[in-house]
């Protein structure tokens, strides 16, 4: 090439194409032409640059090394001029050059390109030219990523929430797979169940990869345009898939997309490209390729994708049912980060509770899980974790309520009055009870002659145990007993104020059954030897023993922790409360969607309609009730919570017994000594009917038959259990079917105390005369109501007749299977249920 043709290329091709025909003259002669290897490097950086070099055939690369950031290569092309601001401005080189392949380069050497500088001054200008193309440059370059970034920024996902929690083999399972989805940069579908942070994964698969440093971009497809126009853009446009270059493109809830989106994802999996939208009237695009990776996550396998065989990999996340041995660990897991974000100490969590969490199924996995804990925290306030702050939304088995305080509205405004249950009991239960007392410690000590001892014996037991399948625990809101206790620990921490001691709850729902049941076989031993239904001041005695428990828990423990574990009372209250046609629960959806202060369970100030209180007096959530045990009816909680979710509800009878309650052993014991009692109370029936002597009148025989007579029905039953067991091996345990005696138990009570109610409760007009010295004349002419011995026969037969019904019906709902296989229990309940109706009624 002659000099002519060197300063016509140099004019047409590079930045000194303005200067002056003499001054490009004077390059051209200088010009030396080099033919140079590829992968040679031709300058140095942080060096004098020994020439001036002009790219005429072949590629080059500038980059700068850097310790601090990523280096960045430029490419350069034919009529690139290296190192010319460097020689005018005598600096060293910013970049190292290298050659990418065998090139053609003109040289002109530093002093030669010096002087030709020192002679032509418009070279001057040449320089702020380049700098002004590169300033120009690099603003482009920063004005698309700046769009870039805006662009992005909504969908950008920074970081991985989570690793994988647990060591079942589900878990290993699903930690191998995403890491083989790691490996490489195919397409990847994560299914699984709601809840269950499949996008997390999807996180964990981009970060995990080599492509780590480009972004993760997530769209939720229910979300998306039905076109896809944010992805694909428009003619223009650019869409994301444009944006986001070598990043991840995660399509979360894949399940929403529409039809039209799908066609075109099935196109894009396919053919690698996509077609940006056409507005109407526009032409139809040219397709595009892209470079993005794919990660799409569903709640199920779409058909269309699957047939195609169109996802290199297809990754289930089981559901957190199957995972239970993972639970602990994912539950600690949360427990961590929950505290943490809340900077409180860490609660432990109860063995009991755990099984809790173990034993439910989780439809909402995860996201049900943390939830869960983060509401059990609120609920605990720094206590233990127990089994009763764990709750759960959605249960199928409230079906067939009528909400009574929807349906009557004088109804809730009287629950949530101060009438119920303050006034009525500090206004009038409390003085009777005392009055009650007195009497019977100072008045004539038979029952025909002490009203008290009418009342308690009479009127009490027959009225309690028909109002069980009416309105459960109902007796425990206006309990006298308690009621005293609740004074007493008011005025105990008015006089010496200081913290009232939490409750062991681990060890009160361990023992606590088992010290009611001791309690209660204990009193029954002593009213059958000592004859208490008619000695007055020993059931004053009685009942005071009961009154001190209540005020002595009461002033050592918070709330009423003699109620809720220890009394005899209340155990039989709540056991047979599951009878009952009434709840009191709330409604989960509310108390999850919309609660965070649960005053319900923890008390406080007055919050919009929620009154002030000092919360569930039994540390019982109505939200989380699974029986009627753990409910005294006090409406506390009515009367708390401010978002209306309380609900008494009519329900069918006992229906938790085949569906929420919980079995407990000490319970079950409890049942059948209640069931015992009433052969106990009928010694001597046993005797008549047999024609044999027990010997009553001995002390020590009359022991011994009375633990005998309290645990034949439990003996009976478990004989016949035995015999179902060797006949059915898949029966349900003695534990649960043991409830089916409910009922009958119910039943054989009432029938026993009918008498005593319609023969004596209609006399307590004269006895109570007769308790304040009234003169025979007086007491004469009062007025009684006595049954007939017929009605009462009667209305003991159908009491009996129908309870035996509901045991048959109850044990069948519990067990779920044929009859034939429940012979032997309904056997037993004919032998029991007969046996008491030949001492009831024919004896
Ligand atoms: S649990 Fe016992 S003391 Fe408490 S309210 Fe019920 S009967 Fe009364
Ligand atoms: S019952 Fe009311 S106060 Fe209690 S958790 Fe539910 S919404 Fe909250
Ligand atoms: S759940 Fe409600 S009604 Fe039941 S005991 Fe607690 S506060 Fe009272």
């Amino acid at each position: 090439m002659d000099v002519s043709e060197r300063v016509n290329w140099l004019k047409l091709s590079t930045e000194l194409g303005r200067l002056s025909e003499k001054a490009l003259l004077a390059i051209a002669q200088s010009i030396q032409e080099q033919e140079i290897q590829e992968n040679r490097r031709i300058g140095l950086e942080d060096t004098q640059p020994a020439a001036l070099y002009i790219l005429y055939n072949g590629h080059l690369e500038s980059y700068r090394t850097s310790k601090t950031s990523a280096a960045k290569a430029t490419s350069l092309l034919p009529g690139a001029i290296v190192y010319l601001k460097e020689l005018l401005l005598d600096e060293v080189a910013e970049e190292t050059v290298i050659t990418l392949d065998d090139c053609t380069i003109w040289t002109i050497p530093r002093e030669e390109f010096i002087a030709i500088a020192q002679q032509f001054p418009e070279l001057g200008q040449a320089i702020s030219r380049q700098l002004a193309t590169q300033l120009e440059q690099a603003e482009a370059e920063l004005a698309y990523e700046r769009e870039k970034q805006i662009a992005l920024r909504p969908y950008l996902v920074p970081k991985v929430k989570r690793g994988i929690v647990g060591t079942s083999r589900y878990a290993t399972r699903l930690r191998q797979e995403i890491k083989k989805a790691s490996s490489d940069r195919g397409s990847v579908l994560i299914f699984g169940e709601p809840g269950l942070e499949k996008d997390n994964s999807a996180a964990l698969i981009h970060f995990g990869s080599s492509d780590r440093k480009e972004p993760l971009i997530k769209i939720n497809c229910n979300t998306m345009q039905p076109n896809g126009a944010e992805l694909f853009g428009r003619v223009g446009k650019p869409g994301l898939l444009d944006w986001i270059g070598r990043g991840t493109l995660m399509l979360n809830n894949l399940e929403d997309i529409s039809p039209e989106f799908e066609e075109k994802l099935v196109q894009l999996l396919k053919t690698g490209q996509f077609t940006p939208i056409a507005r109407e009237g526009e032409p139809e695009p040219e397709p595009r390729s892209y470079e993005a990776r794919l990660i799409m996550t569903s709640e199920k396998v779409l058909p269309q994708l699957e047939k195609c065989k169109l996802i290199t990999h297809v990754i289930k996340v089981p559901p957190l049912r199957v995972r239970k041995s993972d639970i602990a660990l994912q539950a600690d897991y949360y427990l961590s980060l929950l505290t943490k974000s809340r900077g409180i100490a860490k609660p432990k969590i109860t063995p009991e509770a755990l099984r809790r969490l173990q034993g439910y199924d989780f439809p909402g996995n995860y996201v049900e899980l943390e939830n869960l804990l983060n509401r059990a925290i609120t609920q605990a306030e720094g206590r233990e974790l127990t089994e009763e702050v764990f709750w759960s939304a959605g249960d199928k088995n409230r079906r067939f309520r009528v909400n009574l305080l929807n349906a009557y509205p004088k109804l809730r405004q009287f629950l949530r009055s101060s009438w119920w249950p303050d006034r009525i009991n500090y206004g009038f239960t409390l003085g009777l009870f005392a009055v009650v007392v007195v009497v019977l410690f100072a008045a004539p000590q038979t029952r025909d002659r002490n009203f008290a001892l009418n009342l308690f014996w009479a009127w009490w037991w027959m009225l309690i145990l028909i109002s069980f399948p009416f309105v459960g625990r109902l007796w425990c809101a206006i309990c006298p007993f308690m009621i005293y206790g609740e004074l007493a620990q008011k005025i105990s921490l008015w006089l010496f104020p200081r913290k009232l001691q939490p409750w062991a709850r681990q060890s009160a729902e361990k023992w606590g059954g088992w010290f009611l049941f001791g309690l209660f076989t204990l009193i029954l031993l002593w009213e059958e030897l000592w004859n208490l239904e008619n000695t007055a001041y020993l059931s004053g005695c009685l009942l005071l023993l009961i009154t001190a428990g209540a005020v002595i828990f009461s002033v050592l423990f918070e709330r009423r922790f003699w109620c809720r574990y220890l009394c005899p009372i209340g155990g039989m209250n709540g056991l047979f409360a599951k009878l009952s046609m009434i709840e009191l629960r709330a409604q989960q959806g509310i108390c999850s969607a919309t609660c965070t202060t649960y005053q319900c369970y923890k008390g406080g100030p007055q919050k919009g309609e929620g009154m002030e209180t000092g919360g569930c007096p039994i540390y019982s959530h109505p939200a989380q009730l699974q029986d009627n045990k753990d409910c005294v009816l006090c409406m506390t909680c009515l009367k708390a919570c401010p978002h209306r979710s309380v609900e008494l509800n009519l329900r069918p009878p006992g229906i938790e017994l085949w569906t929420t309650h919980h079995p407990s052993y000490s319970e079950v014991c409890l049942l059948f000594l209640l069931f015992g009692a009433v052969f106990l109370h009928r010694l001597p029936q046993v005797e008549q009917l047999f024609g044999i002597n027990l010997h009553l009148d001995h002390f020590g025989i009359h022991t011994i038959v009375s633990m005998l007579a309290l645990m034949f029905p439990a003996a009976i039953s478990l004989l016949f259990h035995q015999i179902l067991r060797l006949l059915n091996r898949r029966s349900r345990p003695f534990l649960e079917l043991a409830y089916g005696y409910l009922p009958l138990v119910l039943g054989v009570s009432l029938a026993h105390y009918l008498h005593l109610g319609l023969t004596e409760a209609g006399q307590i007009l004269p006895v109570t005369a007769a308790t304040f010295g009234g003169n025979a004349e007086l007491i004469a002419t009062l007025p009684i109501a006595v049954a007939h011995p017929a009605v009462i026969e009667f209305l003991q037969a159908v009491t009996l007749i129908g309870s035996f019904w509901c045991s048959v019906f109850l044990t069948q709902k519990i067990a779920r299977q044929p009859i034939q296989n429940l012979l032997p229990q309904h056997f037993a309940l004919v032998i029991l249920g007969s046996g008491l109706w030949k001492l009831i009624i024919v004896s």
